[in-house]
């Protein structure tokens, strides 16, 4: 799967980077680790995807046309890196997130990954976003038994041609996908949630009927069986020709489908019992002026990561930082040691400009 997803990556020019020790697992959305200040640690072993859903977020897939690089860490050094982090927030309930800007089914060590982050100590959850196609019923139970406790299902349609239409893939197949659903609902110890995205105006109707779906299978055991996405056109991401909902309308709809199916639909924070944990460290400030070494392309064109020169060697402390400049001059920036000025510092993803160029 992975040699076929690199032939399809390489007709459109994207490389794909192994990511080595080398380069910080904090600091960028694209791969690594993501800590938004909860028990909840987002874990990121890939971006690769073989789908181009047509309202995807992240832009990613063989149609996006706005990457210029796919990212595959080595599962050691992201399992260490968990192991800091779990140990620095010092707390006793982690949920470790499997997802990122790709599918994590895409990745080829992710039975030993997720062997790995199980002997964690206080690591209670580990859930992964999926869309299933990459498996097959012994892979799933592979990854049941080396510890995923909920596989969190995008299925956007029951409806076989409006599922392959919002998956942007011809070879899409909603029916071999409930197949997967069934087989770990009733033959592994893993539980399955339902996260759709909701598109008005292209998968209205289809809401009630993954609904049901979940309520004839069974799924969501140990947490609310559906979880709907509401859809949200991002600065990268693919755009869907449509109404964006407020969120206000998003809940008010919510609420009234709970009413006609007897579910719940808004779930409470305590039903995957997030709560608020130390944050890793603010490293770097707005307009802080930072030397660093510019080492690959970032996901999106006009896009590089880069490396600071002074580096602890410890996670919790260092940062891969996402320098904007020209595509053009990639011959001329990669490898070379920069300053850069850090312009945006969300929740520890750093973007920076070059002062030197
Ligand atoms: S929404 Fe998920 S599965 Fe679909 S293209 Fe984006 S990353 Fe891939």
């Amino acid at each position: 799967m992975l040699r076929e997803i690199e032939k399809r990556q390489d007709r459109t020019r994207r490389k794909i980077v192994r990511i080595s020790e080398q380069i910080p697992m904090v600091g960028t959305r694209a791969f690594g680790i993501v800590d938004m200040g909860t028990n909840v640690i987002e874990l990121r072993p890939t971006s690769l995807c073989p789908l181009s859903c047509i309202f995807c977020s992240v832009n990613a897939g063989p149609r996006s046309r706005v990457r210029w690089a796919e990212y595959i860490v080595d599962p050691d050094i992201l399992i260490e890196a968990v192991r800091e982090v779990v140990h620095y927030k010092n707390c006793k309930r982690v949920e470790i997130h499997i997802d990122g800007m790709g599918e994590p089914g895409t990745y080829p060590y992710l039975v030993e990954l997720v062997q790995g982050v199980r002997e964690i100590e206080n690591v209670q959850v580990i859930s992964m976003q999926t869309r299933l196609v990459t498996f097959n019923e012994r892979k799933l139970a592979e990854l049941a038994e080396a510890g995923v406790d909920r596989f969190n299902v995008s299925v956007d349609a029951v409806d076989p041609g409006r599922a392959r239409y919002l998956s942007g893939t011809e070879w899409y197949n909603i029916g071999r996908v409930i197949e997967l659903v069934r087989f770990v609902v009733e033959s592994t110890r893993s539980d399955v949630i339902f996260t759709p995205v909701w598109v008005p105006g292209i998968n209205d109707e289809e809401m009630p009927r993954i609904i049901e779906l979940a309520k004839s299978l069974k799924i969501g055991k140990k947490w609310p069986p559906v979880l709907i996405q509401k859809y949200v056109p991002h600065r990268h991401g693919r755009k869907v020709p449509t109404r964006e909902m407020s969120w206000n309308e998003f809940f008010r709809r919510l609420r009234e489908l709970e009413k006609v199916y007897n579910i719940k639909l808004v779930p409470s924070i305590e039903d995957f019992n997030i709560h608020k944990e130390r944050s890793l460290p603010i490293v770097y400030r707005r307009g802080e002026v930072v030397k660093v070494r510019i080492v690959e392309r970032g996901i999106f064109v006009n896009e590089y990561l880069a490396v600071p020169l002074k580096l602890s060697g410890s996670t919790v402390h260092d940062r891969v930082i996402t320098v904007i400049a020209s595509s053009k001059l990639e011959d001329l920036l990669i490898g070379q040691r920069v300053r850069v000025r850090i312009v945006e510092n969300r929740n520890n993803i750093y973007i920076a400009e070059p002062l030197d160029f």
